[in-house]
Formats: C-alpha cells, sequence, structure tokens
C-alpha cells in the first residue's frame, strides 16, 4: 500500500510534539526532527503536551538552541500527554483550527498507536499531513522493528535482574520479577531472554502454572537451586503477587516479588536508540518536505521504511515465539 501524498512544495513550517506514555529518546527524536528541518530551512514550532496543547494553542518556536544538551536526557522536554476531547471530530476540528492559525503546514507526531490513531485521524478529518515517528517503551507498533525507548527500558530491567540474580543465587531463592508491557511481552521476552530467566510470562501466552512448577522442580533436581522468573504486568499490574500465590499453592515454593514500574521508563537513552530516535525522525521530516503524510517512519532490517497508518493500526505486531522457545531452552 502506498502513503497518501499531499502538495509540499508550499510548505514553510512544521509543527511538532511528543504524546501518549513518555519514552526515553523522544528528546533526541526531537532535536533530530528540528534540526533536519532548520536544515531544509523551514521553521519549527514545538507543540506542548501532545493534543491538548494542539487544541489549545500552546505552541512554542524551537531553535537550534532550543534543543542543545537534550540529546541525552529522558522523557520529554515539550512534555506529553493523553487527551479525551482529542479523540471527540470537534476537538480535532479545534487543533486543526489552530495549527492554520500559527501556519503550520505540517506535523512530526512522536508517540506510540494511540497517537497515531490520532493523527490519521487528522489526516482523515482536517486534511492535516503527519508523519508518525515510534515512541514508546513497549515495542508493540507493528510495521517497525524496534521503538524508540524499548531498547533503554530493556536494558534498565536487565541491570535490575543481574543485582537480582545476585540475591536469589545467595539465598537459593526464587524470584517474580514484574516488568512493563499491558498488551504485549516484548519487553519480558527481551529481559528475559537477555536476563537468562527461567521462565517468560507475557500477555500473548496463558500461564500454565503446573508446567511452570513441573520446571521449577526439574530445575531444582538438577541442582540449579534459584531461579528468576520475568512477567509481564499485562491487564493487571501487580500480577506477579498472583503469580508468586498460585505457585506457592500448587507447590509451596515461596516466590519472592519484584515490580519494577516505572523506573523503566525514565532515565538517560541507550545509543541505540538516540541513533534510531535521530535517524527516524530525520527521516520523518525529509518524507514530510516530499509529500509523504498519513504514514509512520519504520526501521526494517537495518533500513529507514515507510508504513501507512492504516497499515500499521491495523495489525498487533506478533511476539517471536521461536524466542520464547529458546530462552526455554537455555534456561534449563
Ligand atoms: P500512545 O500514543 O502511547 O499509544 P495513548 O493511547 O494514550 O498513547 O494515545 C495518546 C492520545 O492519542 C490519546 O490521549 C488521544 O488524545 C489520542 N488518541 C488515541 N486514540 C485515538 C483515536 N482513536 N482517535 C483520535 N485520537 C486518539
Amino acid at each position: 500500500m502506498a502513503t497518501a501524498r499531499f502538495d509540499s512544495k508550499d510548505i514553510r513550517r512544521i509543527g511538532m510534539y511528543t504524546s501518549g506514555g513518555d519514552a526515553p529518546g523522544m528528546n533526541a527524536a526531537l532535536r533530530a526532527a528540528t534540526r533536519m528541518c532548520l536544515h531544509r530551512g523551514l521553521d519549527v514550532v514545538g507543540i506542548r503536551s501532545g493534543y491538548n496543547g494542539m487544541m489549545s494553542g500552546d505552541f512554542t518556536p524551537l531553535t537550534r538552541g532550543s534543543m542543545a544538551n537534550v540529546i541525552q536526557r529522558g522523557g520529554t522536554i515539550l512534555k506529553t500527554g493523553r487527551s479525551a476531547a482529542f479523540m471527540k471530530p470537534e476537538g480535532r476540528a479545534e487543533a486543526a483550527r489552530q495549527l492554520k492559525n500559527h501556519g503550520i503546514d505540517a506535523l512530526v507526531c512522536i508517540g506510540g498507536d494511540g497517537s497515531f490513531r490520532g493523527a490519521h485521524a487528522l489526516w482523515e478529518e482536517q486534511r492535516i499531513p503527519v508523519v508518525g515517528v515510534p515512541g514508546t517503551i513497549d515495542n508493540d507498533i507493528f510495521g517497525t522493528d524496534s521503538t524508540i525507548g524499548f531498547d533503554t527500558a530493556v536494558n534498565i530491567a536487565l541491570e535490575a535482574i543481574d543485582r537480582i540474580r545476585d540475591t536469589a543465587a545467595s539465598h537459593d531463592r526464587l524470584f517474580i520479577v514484574e516488568v512493563m508491557g499491558r498488551d504485549s511481552g516484548f519487553i519480558a521476552l527481551d529481559v528475559g531472554l537477555g536476563g537468562g530467566a527461567e521462565e517468560i510470562f507475557t500477555p500473548e501466552n496463558p500461564v500454565v502454572i503446573e508446567t511452570v512448577v513441573d520446571r521449577i522442580k526439574a530445575s531444582i533436581a538438577k541442582g540449579k537451586l534459584s531461579s528468576i522468573l520475568v512477567a509481564a504486568e499485562g491487564q493487571k499490574p501487580g500480577r506477579a503477587y498472583d503469580l508468586a500465590e498460585a505457585i506457592r499453592k500448587k507447590s509451596g515454593f515461596d516466590a519472592k516479588v519484584c515490580i519494577l514500574g516505572h523506573i523503566q521508563r525514565g532515565g538517560s537513552p541507550t545509543a541505540a536508540d538516540r541513533v534510531l530516535a535521530s535517524r527516524l525522525s530525520a527521516f520523518a521530516v525529509e518524507k514530510l518536505i516530499e509529500g509523504h503524510c498519513d504514514c509512520m517512519a519504520a526501521t526494517q532490517a537495518g533500513e529507514n521504511a515507510l508504513v501507512p497508518f492504516e497499515v500499521t493500526l491495523a495489525q498487533k505486531k506478533p511476539l517471536r515465539r521461536e524466542l520464547l522457545k529458546l530462552a526455554n531452552i537455555l534456561a534449563t
């Protein structure tokens, strides 16, 4: 499917915003988009707090200097937000009015799939051209191999697991470490595989406690007295406590629980996230200038690619189940 096109020969001013959940690397993405615009002779405007700022006209001109000393900072200097009003056509019409009043011709949206749904609606209803840059720690966006913030979140969780393993090994303990991931187990999978976890629980796979208990028993029989299990939070943050209780009931094993929570979101982005953010954001601006819109700047097998919003929003990114199997084989 080809991307939507608009007449871009007269664009003068590009607006950019971060939206939805924050992710480390969003600032690197803002920096790249700003500087690519300036390099191409365009004005740049920052829109604060996502769609809330777009509807209220909370705009600020961005210069080279606005993006000094931000590449290494987590969070987003433009702030982010969620907006119920923008979910309605009237909210989007108000946003379009503000953008037109401020002479903003096109947008770069840095966010997750919810933010892209909003951007897609802006194009469909108001003909505001937008290119999206995937910024979410969850890596759950179809059509891009990775999203900005994922690598950082995985590495933060991995560091925590390495520390917990010291205690688990010293006391012959069973630990369940809960990581982020409401609908998807990408963080759990990479953290589990990279951290040598004995078991990985993801929202995509139902947990069979009997199997888990059998595997722990087999492990103990082989002389492996400590285990780390990694669980994505799923729909119920804190579910690791339920898992621990279910394991205790079935086997009598006492599992300690560690919930990593929001520490996975913060902190300085890794090199991989900074590079991804710089690449995809600069690419998004170049493609807008060429007249592409209503699509996401993605990375596929190391190359930049454009994926229409309609395509990315219609599908759920599949978890690589062969990696789950591999993690199980390697842990036994
Ligand atoms: P993320 O972008 O991280 O997935 P959200 O799902 O919270 O975060 O979405 C961010 C914002 O995008 C929402 O608060 C809302 O304003 C807007 N949005 C989400 N879904 C839609 C939709 N279907 N139509 C219009 N706007 C939407």
